[in-house]
Order: structure tokens, then sequence, then C-alpha cells
């Protein structure tokens, strides 16, 4: 990664949900802001962590699954149907956050969790 955004994030409440992610500084569009760590782990494992540990901070996309439970910062990234932020492939079949459009300092970022039920809760301002 030629930039690396991490340091810049923080975690604080959310007036979202629970707890979310900030950044402290402006972020160009297209910048990648930090690398999605946690364990690799397979597609089944995914589900059953779901179903049975109703484990909510697993990344996934085609080919990566990754649990970010035990991850400091990332398991907190909010949804947001208004998002700043995109989940895209890095370097060894690894995940990143990169910035959607520009963003400036003090922002929550946030991705579209992409998946049905979220919207049915969604309380932002397209959903309502
Ligand atoms: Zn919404």
């Amino acid at each position: 990664m030629n930039s690396n955004y991490e340091n810049f994030v923080i975690v604080k409440p959310s007036v979202i949900h629970g707890n979310g992610i900030f950044i402290t500084v402006d972020i160009p569009s297209g910048k990648d802001i930090m690398l999605i760590e946690g364990e690799v782990i397979t597609e089944d494992e995914c589900i059953r962590r779901e179903e049975e540990e109703g484990n909510v901070y697993i990344f996934w996309n085609e080919d990566s699954y990754i649990d970010t439970e035990k991850t400091e910062k990332i398991k907190y990234l909010n949804h947001k149907c208004d998002f700043n932020c995109e989940v895209l492939e890095s370097e060894n079949n690894g995940l990143k956050l990169t910035a959607s459009r520009d963003i400036t300092a003090g922002e929550e970022l946030t991705i579209d969790y992409g998946y049905d039920e979220i919207y049915e809760f969604c309380r932002c301002s397209l959903c309502a």
C-alpha cells in the first residue's frame, strides 16, 4: 500500500450504532485507508460463525473471509447507505478499506454492508 491512514483512524461513539471509526485527516477519493486484518477463515466457517456465534465482524468478498472480531479498529466500521468507503481486494487475497469519495477530517468511515436485512433497520435519511 502506498498510503496508510490507519494511524489517523480513531474509535469513538457513533450516532449510527455503538462505536464507529472516524478519520482525523482529509482523505481524497480512491486512497487506501487501512488493511482489513484478522483471522482468515473459509466460507463454511464464516457461515458457521455467523449463524452459531452471531459473529457480525466477518468481512468477505468472493475469495476472502476475514474475521475481525479480535482486531482493534476495523470491526467498528458501521453501515451507511450514503457511505464514504468501500472494501476492496488487496495483495495476498487480503482486503482493504478505500475511500470511495473525498472524506473530510472528523467524518465517520462507513460502507454499504450490502445485505438485505440491513436496510430494514437503517435509519439514515435515504431509508427513512
Ligand atoms: Zn439507509
